[in-house]
């Protein structure tokens, strides 16, 4: 029997207010054993704990607050002081039962760093451009507003990675634009248990990520997303888990008309969702011009280049990941993987949901090249070393 785990999802989001036990129900039957449950901030994070007590053998709690928070109106901004200190307060008291601490880290993204008139950019041709009106901080100065910004992300980010340390938890971090910047200050600060969510980050980044022994999880989209697949290409099985962030970052994407109707919403990830469909767009453009191919052609091109750079750091584990990387490279030389076989279980395939982490196992076997049961007992076990308290729900 499969025991996957969804090592980040946000089912306390409203988008599961109505359904959240048929879900839980419909990830056990597709074989998911437990879901690391994640908060934003301190709105929703007694909804996480409510899931938690409501179905303890599934849901894992992490509480944090997101480096990107959102108007009422939905407009994103940069987390505040007193967001922050909030939760503090709902750490403190709930430690205890806390997996981790998440979701925590950095959002460097222009349109959170300066808030004004930033034009976001959208796949859909028929979409209007979206204006994000200022609601960083009272400067008129954007530099002003980037630095305040940044100050409040970095003091937020590092209280909750001291406070993780302190009381012995792992974190569970979210980078965007940002991704040198959180692996130096967790390196820095000395933590030892890290997950980098649907990293955006570059592979020398990565490689230095590795090296201090994070891992990263791989969500559902990236069987339509060229970074995502070069990401596995190119980290060690021992450093990949599997999350889905839903209901962001689905194995389909959004149609038009929803998505418009979602970016006031946004997505987990702090960003509306046209953006960060648009952000994927500018990873992809960004592989695709180190490897000098095109989006389309980038996954073999960069894995070829990429996984031979990060194989001497995986060098002398003495486990499988050598083979899987000598594999990895083996397969670089063929035509580009094919996903569109792959079929979310789920009725929705625009909601993402827990049940889809099978779609990220399946995605990391054929990128791999080796067998899904393989794929899930590693990732698995990876879960476990990163978040011990897990194997209390998967004994
Ligand atoms: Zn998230």
């Amino acid at each position: 029997m499969l025991r996957l785990v969804d090592a980040h999802v946000h089912l306390a989001y409203p988008d599961f207010a109505h359904d959240a036990a048929s879900v839980v129900e419909r990830a056990k039957a597709h074989g998911v054993a437990a879901a690391l449950c994640v908060s934003v901030n301190h709105h929703d994070a007694p909804r996480v704990l409510e899931l938690a007590a409501a179905h303890p053998e599934f849901a894992a709690p992490c509480l944090g607050i997101h480096p990107v928070q959102h108007e009422e109106s939905g407009v994103p901004r940069p987390v505040r002081p007193e967001e922050t200190a909030a939760m503090m307060v709902l750490l403190e008291k709930h430690a205890d039962v806390l997996v981790a601490v998440g979701e925590i880290g950095l959002d460097y993204s222009p349109w959170i760093l300066r808030g004004e008139d930033y034009r976001l950019k959208k796949l859909e041709p028929t979409a209007e451009i979206v204006t994000v009106e200022s609601s960083t901080a009272a400067s008129a100065d954007p530099n002003e507003r980037e630095r305040i910004a940044k100050a409040n992300q970095i003091a937020a980010f590092r209280e909750q990675v001291l406070f993780a340390k302190a009381h012995g938890l792992p974190v569970n971090v979210h980078s965007r634009n940002a991704g040198k910047y959180v692996v130096e200050m967790l390196a820095e600060l000395q933590a030892d248990k890290v997950l980098l969510h649907a990293f955006d980050g570059s592979a020398a980044v990565a490689k230095r990520a590795v090296a201090l022994g994070y891992c990263f999880s791989v969500p559902p989209n990236v069987v339509r997303s060229p970074h995502f697949q070069q990401v596995v290409a190119t980290i060690p099985i021992e450093n990949l888990l599997l999350e889905t962030d839903a209901p962001a970052l689905a194995p389909l994407p959004k149609p038009a008309a929803a998505a418009g109707a979602d970016a006031s919403a946004g997505d987990c990830c702090g960003a509306p969702a046209s953006s960060s469909q648009a952000d994927n767009v500018k990873a992809e453009e960004a592989v695709a011009s180190q490897s000098g191919s095109s989006p389309a052609t980038a996954t073999t091109t960069a894995t070829s280049s990429s996984s031979s750079s990060l194989a001497s750091s995986s060098k002398g584990k003495g486990s499988s990941s050598g083979k899987a990387s000598s594999k990895a490279s083996k397969a670089s030389a063929a035509p580009p993987l094919a996903f569109d076989d792959l079929v979310p279980p789920v009725p929705d395939p625009a909601r993402n949901e827990p049940a889809n982490v099978y779609l990220s196992a399946q995605a990391v076997a054929r990128i791999k090249n080796i067998p899904v049961e393989e794929v899930v007992r590693i990732t698995t076990a990876n879960a476990i070393r990163i978040f011990p308290k897990l194997a209390r729900l998967l004994a």
